[in-house]
Protein backbone atom coordinates (compact mmCIF):
# COMPACT_ATOMS: atom_id res chain seq x y z
CA UNK A 1 0.00 0.00 0.00
CA UNK A 2 1.11 3.58 -1.07
CA UNK A 3 1.32 6.07 1.87
CA UNK A 4 1.59 9.83 1.13
CA UNK A 5 4.01 11.59 3.69
CA UNK A 6 3.47 15.25 3.67
CA UNK A 7 6.51 16.94 5.84
CA UNK A 8 9.32 19.69 4.88
CA UNK A 9 11.68 18.73 7.74
CA UNK A 10 14.11 16.23 6.38
CA UNK A 11 15.09 15.11 10.20
CA UNK A 12 11.18 13.30 10.97
CA UNK A 13 10.44 12.35 6.82
CA UNK A 14 13.28 10.61 6.02
CA UNK A 15 13.40 7.84 9.48
CA UNK A 16 9.59 7.69 9.44
CA UNK A 17 9.90 6.65 5.54
CA UNK A 18 12.53 3.94 6.41
CA UNK A 19 10.65 3.10 9.45
CA UNK A 20 7.13 2.69 7.11
CA UNK A 21 9.41 1.04 4.21
CA UNK A 22 10.61 -1.57 6.29
CA UNK A 23 6.65 -2.22 7.36
CA UNK A 24 5.70 -2.93 4.13
CA UNK A 25 4.75 0.41 2.89
CA UNK A 26 5.72 2.12 -0.60
CA UNK A 27 6.09 5.77 1.00
CA UNK A 28 5.85 9.00 -1.63
CA UNK A 29 7.15 11.84 -0.10
CA UNK A 30 6.54 15.55 -0.92
CA UNK A 31 7.77 18.64 1.58
CA UNK A 32 4.91 20.99 0.38
CA UNK A 33 1.65 21.04 0.43
CA UNK A 34 0.72 22.07 -3.60
CA UNK A 35 3.30 19.06 -4.49
CA UNK A 36 1.67 17.18 -2.07
CA UNK A 37 -1.72 17.92 -3.61
CA UNK A 38 -0.87 17.44 -7.16
CA UNK A 39 1.11 13.79 -6.23
CA UNK A 40 -2.38 13.06 -5.07
CA UNK A 41 -3.73 13.28 -8.56
CA UNK A 42 -1.34 11.07 -10.11
CA UNK A 43 -1.76 7.53 -10.02
CA UNK A 44 -0.87 5.01 -7.86
CA UNK A 45 -3.58 6.06 -5.84
CA UNK A 46 -2.35 6.28 -1.41
CA UNK A 47 -3.90 4.55 1.41
CA UNK A 48 -3.07 6.74 3.83
CA UNK A 49 -1.77 10.36 4.50
CA UNK A 50 0.73 11.75 6.92
CA UNK A 51 0.50 15.65 7.02
CA UNK A 52 2.80 17.64 8.83
CA UNK A 53 0.89 21.32 9.95
CA UNK A 54 3.54 23.35 9.71
CA UNK A 55 4.62 23.25 5.81
CA UNK A 56 6.32 25.61 3.73
CA UNK A 57 3.71 27.17 1.34
CA UNK A 58 0.30 26.56 2.25
CA UNK A 59 -0.13 25.00 5.34
CA UNK A 60 -1.81 21.71 6.74
CA UNK A 61 -4.98 22.82 7.03
CA UNK A 62 -5.58 23.80 3.94
CA UNK A 63 -3.69 20.88 2.36
CA UNK A 64 -6.74 18.77 4.80
CA UNK A 65 -9.59 20.98 4.09
CA UNK A 66 -8.65 20.44 -0.40
CA UNK A 67 -7.62 16.63 0.02
CA UNK A 68 -10.93 16.41 1.61
CA UNK A 69 -12.68 18.21 -1.07
CA UNK A 70 -11.64 15.62 -3.19
CA UNK A 71 -11.14 12.35 -1.86
CA UNK A 72 -11.95 10.49 1.70
CA UNK A 73 -8.21 9.11 1.78
CA UNK A 74 -7.53 8.66 5.58
CA UNK A 75 -5.61 11.12 7.00
CA UNK A 76 -3.61 11.49 10.21
CA UNK A 77 -2.32 14.83 11.27
CA UNK A 78 1.09 15.08 13.00
CA UNK A 79 1.13 18.15 15.07
CA UNK A 80 3.63 20.03 17.04
CA UNK A 81 1.20 21.54 19.36
CA UNK A 82 -1.62 19.77 20.99
CA UNK A 83 -4.01 22.75 20.97
CA UNK A 84 -4.41 22.41 17.21
CA UNK A 85 -6.28 19.02 17.88
CA UNK A 86 -9.77 20.41 18.46
CA UNK A 87 -9.14 22.27 14.79
CA UNK A 88 -7.47 19.59 13.00
CA UNK A 89 -10.41 17.05 14.14
CA UNK A 90 -13.02 19.45 13.52
CA UNK A 91 -15.60 18.53 10.77
CA UNK A 92 -14.72 21.43 8.50
CA UNK A 93 -11.01 19.53 8.04
CA UNK A 94 -11.64 16.42 8.70
CA UNK A 95 -8.29 14.35 9.63
CA UNK A 96 -9.24 11.22 10.67
CA UNK A 97 -6.79 11.54 13.78
CA UNK A 98 -3.39 12.92 14.57
CA UNK A 99 0.12 12.59 16.75
CA UNK A 100 1.79 15.13 18.70
CA UNK A 101 5.41 15.31 17.74
CA UNK A 102 7.50 14.28 18.97
CA UNK A 103 6.05 10.79 18.67
CA UNK A 104 7.24 7.36 18.53
CA UNK A 105 7.15 4.79 15.49
CA UNK A 106 5.50 2.59 17.11
CA UNK A 107 2.49 4.88 18.25
CA UNK A 108 1.96 6.03 14.40
CA UNK A 109 1.92 2.88 13.67
CA UNK A 110 -0.73 1.59 15.81
CA UNK A 111 -2.69 4.93 14.58
CA UNK A 112 -2.35 4.05 10.90
CA UNK A 113 -3.42 0.54 11.47
CA UNK A 114 -6.61 2.01 13.86
CA UNK A 115 -7.62 4.59 10.91
CA UNK A 116 -7.59 1.98 8.22
CA UNK A 117 -9.59 -0.99 9.92
CA UNK A 118 -11.77 2.40 10.81
CA UNK A 119 -12.32 3.58 7.50
CA UNK A 120 -11.82 0.17 5.42
CA UNK A 121 -13.57 -1.59 7.63
CA UNK A 122 -10.91 -4.32 7.22
CA UNK A 123 -10.70 -6.94 9.85
CA UNK A 124 -7.01 -7.92 10.99
CA UNK A 125 -8.42 -10.36 13.79
CA UNK A 126 -6.40 -13.14 11.63
CA UNK A 127 -3.13 -10.95 12.06
CA UNK A 128 -3.81 -10.12 16.11
CA UNK A 129 -2.61 -13.47 17.66
CA UNK A 130 1.03 -14.74 17.27
CA UNK A 131 2.26 -17.72 18.69
CA UNK A 132 5.92 -18.51 19.41
CA UNK A 133 8.06 -21.20 21.08
CA UNK A 134 7.62 -21.76 24.78
CA UNK A 135 3.87 -21.83 24.32
CA UNK A 136 4.27 -18.09 24.15
CA UNK A 137 1.14 -16.49 22.69
CA UNK A 138 1.08 -12.97 21.87
CA UNK A 139 -2.51 -10.83 21.22
CA UNK A 140 -1.34 -7.59 19.32
CA UNK A 141 -5.18 -6.07 19.61
CA UNK A 142 -5.58 -6.41 23.47
CA UNK A 143 -1.78 -6.36 24.23
CA UNK A 144 -1.95 -8.99 26.05
CA UNK A 145 0.34 -11.68 26.80
CA UNK A 146 -0.22 -15.22 27.87
CA UNK A 147 2.46 -17.93 28.67
CA UNK A 148 0.72 -21.68 29.17
CA UNK A 149 -2.20 -20.11 29.12
CA UNK A 150 -1.35 -17.98 31.97
CA UNK A 151 -1.35 -13.98 31.88
CA UNK A 152 2.10 -12.17 31.92
CA UNK A 153 2.29 -8.36 32.42
CA UNK A 154 4.76 -6.83 30.52
CA UNK A 155 5.93 -3.12 30.27
CA UNK A 156 4.80 -1.06 27.36
CA UNK A 157 8.28 -1.42 25.90
CA UNK A 158 8.68 -4.91 26.62
CA UNK A 159 5.77 -5.40 24.66
CA UNK A 160 6.10 -3.30 21.52
CA UNK A 161 9.59 -5.30 21.59
CA UNK A 162 8.04 -8.91 21.92
CA UNK A 163 5.14 -7.80 19.16
CA UNK A 164 7.54 -6.49 16.82
CA UNK A 165 9.81 -9.70 17.42
CA UNK A 166 6.78 -11.16 17.23
CA UNK A 167 5.62 -9.89 13.49
CA UNK A 168 7.37 -11.79 11.69
CA UNK A 169 8.93 -15.11 13.55
CA UNK A 170 12.40 -16.28 12.51
CA UNK A 171 13.33 -12.83 10.81
CA UNK A 172 16.51 -11.30 12.29
CA UNK A 173 15.66 -7.77 13.71
CA UNK A 174 18.97 -5.55 13.89
CA UNK A 175 19.45 -3.58 16.68
CA UNK A 176 19.33 -0.31 14.93
CA UNK A 177 15.59 -1.08 13.46
CA UNK A 178 14.45 -2.50 16.78
CA UNK A 179 15.98 0.93 18.61
CA UNK A 180 14.27 2.79 15.79
CA UNK A 181 10.75 1.09 15.70
CA UNK A 182 10.17 0.57 19.60
CA UNK A 183 11.41 3.28 21.31
CA UNK A 184 11.68 6.47 18.84
CA UNK A 185 12.29 6.89 15.27
CA UNK A 186 15.05 9.42 16.87
CA UNK A 187 16.53 7.07 19.32
CA UNK A 188 19.99 8.10 19.61
CA UNK A 189 20.39 6.84 23.03
CA UNK A 190 22.56 3.67 25.01
CA UNK A 191 22.12 0.74 22.99
CA UNK A 192 21.93 -1.03 26.59
CA UNK A 193 18.70 -0.31 27.11
CA UNK A 194 18.04 -2.87 24.64
CA UNK A 195 20.05 -5.25 26.03
CA UNK A 196 18.26 -4.44 29.33
CA UNK A 197 14.91 -4.92 28.24
CA UNK A 198 16.01 -8.08 25.96
CA UNK A 199 16.81 -9.46 29.82
CA UNK A 200 13.59 -8.87 31.55
CA UNK A 201 11.32 -10.19 28.59
CA UNK A 202 13.33 -13.45 28.43
CA UNK A 203 13.08 -13.69 32.26
CA UNK A 204 9.28 -13.11 32.69
CA UNK A 205 8.64 -15.77 29.41
CA UNK A 206 10.28 -18.38 31.42
CA UNK A 207 11.59 -19.44 28.44
CA UNK A 208 14.75 -17.74 27.33
CA UNK A 209 15.29 -19.22 24.17
CA UNK A 210 11.81 -17.74 22.86
CA UNK A 211 14.13 -14.88 21.71
CA UNK A 212 17.29 -16.03 20.44
CA UNK A 213 20.39 -13.60 19.98
CA UNK A 214 21.85 -13.14 16.54
CA UNK A 215 25.82 -12.27 17.65
CA UNK A 216 26.50 -8.83 16.22
CA UNK A 217 23.20 -8.56 14.36
CA UNK A 218 20.15 -8.05 16.75
CA UNK A 219 17.63 -10.30 17.91
CA UNK A 220 14.58 -12.66 16.53
CA UNK A 221 11.60 -14.38 18.13
CA UNK A 222 11.36 -18.32 17.86
CA UNK A 223 8.40 -19.68 16.11
CA UNK A 224 6.21 -22.16 17.61
CA UNK A 225 7.16 -25.74 16.80
CA UNK A 226 4.10 -26.85 16.34
CA UNK A 227 2.35 -23.81 14.49
CA UNK A 228 1.98 -24.33 10.89
CA UNK A 229 3.65 -21.29 9.25
CA1 LIG B 1 7.06 21.37 9.21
Amino acid sequence: MHVLVIEDDDAIAEPLARGLERQGWTVRRESTGLDALAALDTAPPVALVLLDLGLPDIDGYEVCRRVRARSNVPIIVLTARGDEIDRVLGLELGADDYVVKPFGFRELVARMNAVLRRTTGASTSADDTIHLAGGVVVDTRTRRVTVADTEVVLTRKEFDLLALLGSDPGATFTRESILEQVWDAHWYGPTKTLDVHIAALRKKLGDPSVIETVRGVGFRARRSDDTAS
